[in-house]
């Protein structure tokens, strides 16, 4: 192969792992923010949850939050396996 190519091929897979490294940061970091109950965007205390899906038992719960100052939505795949399922909410 190549060594140019080998290079390239390289480059490209480091530029997307950090790529989505930085995604998954930049998402929790939002997440931790509005945990305490802050809009990561305008930081007014206005953040609300607006929908919230399963799909299913185990399986991770889609939280949507929307912030009633500045309009910022945003939905996250938050893991509930501690939550819920363990007290019988879900029967
Ligand atoms: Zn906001």
């Amino acid at each position: 192969m190549d060594i140019y190519l080998l290079a390239f091929l390289l480059i490209i897979l480091i530029g997307s792992v950090l790529v989505y490294i930085y995604y998954l940061k930049e998402k929790k970091e939002q997440l931790d923010s509005i945990r305490r109950g802050f809009c990561p965007h305008c930081k007014q205390a206005d953040i609300e949850l607006t929908d919230k899906r399963s799909s299913g038992c185990s399986g991770p719960q889609m939280l949507t939050f929307e912030c009633l100052s500045c309009g910022y939505i945003n939905s996250f795949a938050v893991d509930n396996s501690e939550s819920s399922c363990g007290t019988g909410g879900c029967r």
